[in-house]
């Protein structure tokens, strides 16, 4: 904000407001307070028109004063929120978030409060009361209004009344109209109140099981910290050990003291019958998915932040829910790639959800069977405790698991994805009527379209990445940018015959029907899986015994929980240690552990499969030995001696343009301009360089990368010029802060 009067401005009445806009701007923007509105307080959401075109903008209040250093100040159009509707903790969390993340304050907590809240009536329900003494009641009743009665008076005995007119008519069985001619008698009558979320019915049923003596420990240690304020506690429990168990029973506890829960979970594991059964034992459960109307969401977002919900559940995003009396936070498969955002603000669920629970006070549990080594290293660091559920439950033992390689099992001269082991296997499991879940991490029939003669693939005209061609369509997709196009007749370039070549998931599907042409199978990756209703649908026919092969991308990898799959056959164990990034051999450990986990959980042994090209890549052999440590100690030493993550922190700038040459020019007066303001700093740049994906929608990328020790560092000298910084590049200019993809 510059000085642009040699004066200050006359006094706007005490009723000038500064409001961080949603939209990708550094700086904030004054505006005249509505003269017919209450006094403005910090954190209100407004609605504010923006820029030359004063498009109507989301906004929120950052600052109140009586006078403004702008010419001509515009005036805010709408008050959306007749209070703040971030509490304290919250607001502090997204100042923590705009500026640790390099995220525009105004984008950040709007990202952080759903648009849909404000907006919508509370849903009312009506509920019915008992208008009478039982002695005044009629002597002539009919069967059906004999039970509506009998229902209301049990609940008034049981302290439950009122009862909502549908549980009432559910549980006696009547029509409405016998309903109805008791209130016309005046015998019951009803009130209209706001909808809340259901208590749960059978609450005081006995959990299903006693808690094994590794569970037993781990919740007590976990119940020591409810008590005293922020801890972080890592709880590392092998695939099958009971860690939901767990989570059910702490957070039990922490209702029982009056508070409220947050459980973060993978978006995919909402759909699961794990996740069924836990929303089953708790009450008023919030779950929140990406699926919710409006209306719904808006619901829950009241209902948390009155404090009526005791459980959030959901995706990443969840760990803004309003819960003002959070007791604990929970993250769930804390190692999942899906925790971080991919547009600004790109934060980590899971980091976010410890600084929330550090801003609040309060615990915060990551559980995972392969712990991220960022979290294994807070380990070391002390930053955060480690509890073990070394064992499966029930004494089960872990599945076996077997490596194939697959050029020893290809039959010459013929394409095929499934080697004589994982077939054999296969037709015995279903010979045996047992279930098989199969992975092929890679979506799509073939990944390219090759020409043999000439060399030439396709790729996407905006992206500079390969399409893959899906059988179902006949068409050609970019997986970036969602162009499709028709399958080329001929190779432009030279005229030959082109050639699908790849490895893709239709083409297992392919093989699966010619080799066992009686088995049932269903396909579960994000071209056939576009909702959770489509997860619900297969993971119910997979659970009834409907389906036996499974067969999907690393979605069925996560969380699932069938006793009767025996056998798990994962296609390529190669697939994620291919792309050019540090972390691959991680991710196709975690993979191979988690798919593999999800074989033998009950009384039928599990087996596993994986055919690999690669089989004396480290991070395979660990994961079939189970061996997580083992693993570890071997990644570590090689991330420290070549200063990676964890042992170094990471910023990842983005510059991009549709002129390739203006891209680049921007990421050099960036690289100059983050020289300057880090000298002196022990920070380490790479770049500018291309990104891996040099152009992503016509827009041509290039990236910075920065590594350096001390946590912050680079944020804390970058944040005040991010500004300047995005000027000077005459390009688009975005952080991504601890990276998971480096795409
Ligand atoms: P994880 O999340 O560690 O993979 P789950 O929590 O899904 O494991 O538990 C695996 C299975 O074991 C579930 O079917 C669960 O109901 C069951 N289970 C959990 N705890 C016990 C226990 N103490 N005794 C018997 N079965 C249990
Ligand atoms: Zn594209
Ligand atoms: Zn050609």
């Amino acid at each position: 904000m510059g000085k642009l009067f040699e004066e200050p401005r006359p006094a706007c009445g005490g009723r000038v407001v500064a409001v961080a806009v949603n939209t990708n701007v550094w700086r904030t923007y004054d505006y005249l307070w509505p003269a017919d509105a209450t006094e403005p307080t910090v954190g209100q959401r407004v609605r504010v028109p923006f820029g030359k075109a004063n498009r109507k903008t989301v906004g929120f209040v950052v600052g109140c004063d009586a006078r403004s250093q702008q010419r001509e100040l515009k005036t805010v159009a709408e008050v959306i929120d007749p209070a703040p509707q971030l509490d304290e903790t919250l607001w502090r969390l997204g100042e923590w978030i705009s500026q640790y993340y390099l995220a525009p304050l105004g984008m950040t907590l709007a990202a952080m409060v759903p648009s849909a809240v404000g907006r919508h009536q509370p849903r009312t329900e009506t509920v019915v009361y008992l208008a009478s003494e039982r002695r005044d009641w009629p002597a002539r009743l009919g069967p059906k209004q004999r039970r509506l009665l009998d229902e209301l008076y049990e609940a008034r005995k049981q302290g439950t009344e009122p009862l909502t007119l549908e549980e009432l008519l559910r549980h006696s069985g009547a029509g409405r109209d016998s309903l109805g001619s008791l209130r016309g008698r005046q015998i019951v009558r009803f009130e209209s109140r706001p909808v809340r979320l259901p208590e749960l019915a059978d609450q005081s049923e006995a959990d299903p099981f006693e808690l094994n003596a590794d569970q037993a420990a781990a919740l007590r240690a976990l119940e020591a910290r409810l008590a005293g304020g922020f801890s972080a506690t890592l709880l590392y429990g092998v695939t099958g050990s009971g860690k939901t168990e767990v989570y059910i029973r702490a957070v039990r506890r922490v209702i029982d003291s009056g508070r409220q829960a947050i459980l973060l979970v993978p978006e995919i594991a909402l759909a699961t019958q794990t996740m069924q059964r836990l929303l089953r034992r708790l009450p008023r459960v919030a779950v929140l998915h990406s699926g919710l109307t409006d209306a719904q969401r808006a619901f829950y977002y009241q209902q948390i932040s009155e404090g009526c919900a005791s459980v959030v559940v959901g995706p990443r995003s969840a760990v803004f829910a309003p819960a003002r009396k959070c007791g604990l936070i929970i993250v769930d498969e804390e190692h999942e790639s899906s925790y971080k955002q991919d547009t600004v603000p790109r934060y980590h669920g899971r980091d976010v959800a410890v600084k929330r629970a550090s801003l609040a006070g309060v615990p915060v549990i990551l559980g995972s069977a392969t712990p991220s080594l960022e979290s294994l290293h807070n380990v070391a660091l002390k930053r955060y405790d480690m509890l073990r559920l070394p064992h499966r439950v029930r004494g089960l033992p872990m599945p076996k698991l077997q490596i194939v390689h697959l050029r020893k099992e290809m039959t010459p001269g013929r394409v095929e994805l499934l080697g004589r082991t994982l077939t054999h296997k296969m037709a015995a499991a279903l010979d045996r009527g047992e279930q098989i879940i199969l992975l092929m991490n890679r979506r799509g029939y073939a990944s390219y379209v090759f020409c043999p003669s000439c060399h030439w693939t396709m790729s996407c005209q905006h992206c500079t990445r390969a399409m893959v061609f899906h059988q179902a369509t006949q068409l050609v997709m970019c997986h970036y940018c969602q162009h499709t196009e028709p399958l080329p007749e001929r190779c432009p370039a030279c005229r030959g015959k082109l050639l699908l070549f790849g490895l893709g998931i239709q083409r297992i599907e392919n093989e699966l029907v010619r080799k066992f042409p009686a088995a049932r199978f269903a396909r579960m990756d994000s071209d056939t899986m576009t909702s959770a209703r489509q997860f619900r649908k297969v993971f119910d026919a997979f659970a009834a015994g409907e389906v036996d092969i499974l067969l999907g991308t690393q979605m069925v990898a996560k969380g699932l929980d069938f006793p009767r799959v025996s056998l798990v056959g994962i296609a390529s164990a190669d697939t994620s240690l291919v792309i050019n990034d540090f972390r691959a051999a991680e991710r196709t450990f975690q993979l191979i552990v988690q798919v593999a986990g999800r074989a033998g959980r009950s009384d039928l042994p599990g087996e596993v499969v994986a055919q690999t090209l690669h089989e004396d890549e480290p991070a395979i052999r660990f994961a079939t030995q189970h061996d997580y440590d083992g693993f570890a100690a071997w990644e570590m030493p090689l991330r420290k001696d070549a200063r990676f993550p964890p042992f170094a922190r990471m910023v990842r700038f983005i510059v991009r343009h549709e002129d390739i040459d203006r891209a680049e020019q921007g990421a050099n007066v960036l690289a100059a301009g983050l020289g300057r303001l880090l000298a002196g700093l022990d920070v380490r740049m790479l770049g500018p360089q291309p990104a891996a994906v040099k152009r992503i929608r016509n827009q041509f990328r290039f990236e910075l990368q920065l590594f350096f020790s001390r946590p912050g560092a680079v944020q804390q000298a970058v944040f005040p010029h991010m500004e300047e910084l995005s000027r000077e590049a005459h390009a688009e200019v975005t952080a991504d802060v601890d990276p998971v993809n480096l795409l």
